[in-house]
């Protein structure tokens, strides 16, 4: 694993270079369907910022394991609204808001839970209908929404490209989230320093197009084998 790791450390640092940037890319460890053990190997890597999970259950089953976790975990798989409480427990972050309704149920939670939750929103740029994500036009809505939840921390936005191998999408649907962003820092005055984009298979395209958090499983665990899907 930590051969695996500073293979893509290194391809970072050199999309980093081609883009002409020395900022902070935040990396988190996708440790879906990973074990426990997998992720204390992870852990001790140290360039891994997150971990990430997709479901809510898996995430409990594994906290529980692995109490003594020292970096924080984030919610990067769609979240319904009856699992909101859940996952505002278990959940240091949660990447996927994507509807008002969401936002608004996780804000009256994290009251009651006498938190304040860091939060992404999360977009679908790539227009692929099996992808969650709130669409484009609705972006400024949700927004207007998220900033006014005073329980919710927004932190910055949340895509996942195309599945293609049409580069020009895939860059395409990662500054659409890049101009977002930057439209949404002008409108809000927040800072929101994540931008989190790019996974295995598309990591440099989202850094060359400013991506600040990458999102990677497959090239650091090696294939998944499912009971869950991607
Ligand atoms: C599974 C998943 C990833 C990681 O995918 P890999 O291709 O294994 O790197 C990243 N983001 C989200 C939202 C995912 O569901």
């Amino acid at each position: 694993m930590t051969q695996n790791f500073e293979e893509i450390y290194e391809r970072i640092q050199k999309a980093k270079s081609k883009a002409g940037r020395t900022d902070k890319i935040f990396f988190t460890a996708v440790s879906k369907t990973r074990t426990a053990d997998e992720m204390r190997e992870a852990e001790k890597i140290s360039w891994v910022d997150f971990f990430g999970e997709n479901r809510v259950q898996e995430a409990e089953n594994k906290r529980a394991l692995y109490p003594d976790s020292k970096i924080k975990w984030r919610l990067i798989g769609h979240l319904q609204n009856n699992k909101a409480r859940k996952a505002a427990e278990i959940f240091d972050c949660i990447d996927s808001v994507d509807s008002i309704e969401l936002a608004s149920r996780l804000n009256r939670i994290a009251g009651e839970l006498n938190k304040k939750i860091p939060i992404l929103i999360e977009v679908n740029t790539s227009g692929e209908e099996s992808k969650s994500g709130i669409a484009p036009e609705n972006f400024s809505e949700l927004l207007d929404s998220v900033i006014l939840q005073e329980n919710l921390k927004l932190e910055g936005l949340m895509t996942v490209g195309p599945l293609t191998d049409d580069e020009k999408k895939i860059r395409k649907s990662f500054a659409d989230l890049r101009n977002l962003i930057e439209n949404a820092r002008i409108s809000t005055g927040l800072e929101l320093p994540i931008l989190s984009m790019g996974m295995s298979d598309d990591f440099e395209l989202a850094i060359l197009e400013g991506s600040t958090m990458v999102r990677i499983g497959t090239l650091l665990f090696g294939a998944r084998f499912y009971p869950n899907k991607n």
